[in-house]
């Protein structure tokens, strides 16, 4: 399989794809270590995590400079997320313990009622290029330390990435037949939801995500699936300062050139500040150095996938067929790469492709509102359910809108943001379940009860 960077176009790698036949003996190696895996102490699993952590750390560089080379992500970003993932390892070892212990819930007289947390065996993590690390090691990492053994399936836009992922997890003690990752495109992935797993956990679109919930369904085991989202922003008029919150919603929208699951993908603005607001928003997007990933002053690079330069043309088109207006950028750059120039449209309204499908580029816009009840009716006119924002200095003003969102995820005065203290999950077609938190280590195994009579 070729590996592609984007700024160039360049063939950077060739990889020796897995077959289904190798799948079948993986998956059953997988099985026998699984048995032993499982039976280790939680904290012997969790060192295996933590020493991970540390080699990860130890080779931050040199990792950053694969993810870039192979997903176009601006070098410093790269760095930002390998070096914030470490959150996710950090807070396993203050609570993994604690989470999987068994739970004793009466003992008395001749009662005795217990939970303990068994894995759920061999399960499968068919994961996106956006954010390998975070995405990954929100489901690999609990996985392992919950005792399941795991076939990890990166992106083919990330598998250099993912072959690291295995060598350092395999450098720390975790055994060859307790972490796989394969390597392939999406007919690999279909080839794993033909294998007999004990949960499946995706994060990637709606229209694979629901393909994959159908196709495994029959088999009565957990399916996960994290995914993408429409996600708004509601400025309200009385932000105590424009510019700032311009600079704030902006980066929502563009880090990562917009290609993040819960990034700020359509704008509300209180009428009152919208002109000021998008003066301050377009001053800002038009800072951004846009241009080679791997100079640390760039912002924007290019996209990951080459076939999202269609889908931002047509939505671009789209919405200037239906009356918006073009503040800034429009259109690919002419240059070699994936890049497109950030995009700012106003005068968007909900006939939109822009305002309605995943944009996951650095595009966005902006329609002018007069009113909060205005501004909710705009923001619950969705397919999706991932995250919602408000900017306002009024806390319980914002909550009132935030509360009445069929959402998994609420900021007020922050977006694009996630935090292993608390569950990330989806509603609607944003998906089902959810990782981190205690929550998302409970996604990894199965109760079992105890009634026991002394
Ligand atoms: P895709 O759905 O295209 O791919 C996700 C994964 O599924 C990839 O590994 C892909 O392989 C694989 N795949 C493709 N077809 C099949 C199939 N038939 N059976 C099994 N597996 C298959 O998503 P993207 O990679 O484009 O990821 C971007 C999407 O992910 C966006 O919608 C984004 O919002 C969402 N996302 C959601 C997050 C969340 O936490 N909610 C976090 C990050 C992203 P391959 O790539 O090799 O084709």
């Amino acid at each position: 399989m070729k590996v592609i960077n984007p700024a160039s176009e360049e063939v950077i790698a060739q990889l020796n794809a897995t077959t289904a036949q190798d799948l079948s003996q993986i998956i059953k190696s997988l099985r026998e270590g699984q048995k032993v895996w499982g039976k280790k102490s939680v904290s012997e699993r969790l060192a295996c995590i933590i020493r991970f952590g540390e080699l990860i750390q130890e080779n931050l560089e040199e990792l950053a400079h694969t993810l870039t080379s192979e997903t176009g992500k601006p070098l410093q970003q790269s760095l930002n997320e390998i070096k914030g993932a470490q959150n996710r390892i950090e807070h396993l070892q203050h609570h993994a313990e604690k989470w999987l212990a068994p739970e004793t819930l009466v003992n008395s007289g001749n009662t005795h009622e217990k939970i303990e947390y068994e894995p759920l065996g061999v399960i499968g993590n068919i994961s996106a290029w956006n954010f390998p690390y975070n995405v990954g090691y929100n489901v690999f990492l609990y996985a392992l330390v919950a005792g399941n053994s795991v076939v990890y399936k990166p992106s083919e836009f990330a598998s250099l990435t993912g072959k690291q992922f295995e060598k350092y997890l395999w450098q720390t003690g975790v055994p060859k037949n307790v972490f796989q990752c394969v390597i392939g495109t999406g007919e690999l992935g279909q080839c794993l939801l033909e294998q007999s797993l004990d949960g499946y956990f995706f994060t990637g679109s709606y229209k694979t995500g629901l393909h994959i919930a159908q196709a495994v369904s029959h088999k009565l085991v957990p399916v996960q699936l994290e995914l993408g989202g429409k996600d708004p922003l509601y400025v309200m008029e009385d932000i105590p300062d424009v510019e700032q919150a311009a600079i704030n919603a902006a980066e929502g929208a563009f880090y990562n050139n917009g290609q993040s699951c819960c990034a700020v993908e359509r704008m509300y603005v209180s009428s009152t500040i919208h002109d000021e607001f998008v003066e301050a928003l377009v001053t800002e997007v038009n800072s951004y150095a846009v241009g080679d990933p791997t100079d640390l002053k760039t912002y924007i690079g290019p996209l990951t996938r080459a076939q999202q330069l269609e889908v931002l043309k047509d939505q671009i088109a789209d919405a200037l067929n239906k009356g918006a207006t073009l503040k800034t950028g429009g259109k690919q750059l002419d240059r070699e790469g994936y890049y497109f120039e950030p995009t700012v449209l106003v005068n968007c309204n909900a006939s939109m492709k822009v305002m309605r499908e995943e944009s996951f580029g650095p595009i966005i816009g902006i329609q002018k509102v007069s009113s909060d009840s205005e501004a909710l009716e705009l923001m619950k006119d969705t397919a999706y359910g991932l995250t919602a924002a408000v900017f306002s200095s009024d806390r319980k003003r914002a909550l009132q809108v935030l509360d009445q969102l069929d959402i998994g995820t609420a900021y007020w005065n922050c977006c694009d943001r996630v935090s292993p203290n608390v569950p990330w999950s989806g509603r609607k077609n944003s998906g089902l379940g959810a990782t981190l938190s205690a929550q998302g280590i409970r996604a990894f195994v199965q109760p079992k009860s105890y009634h026991l009579r002394p």
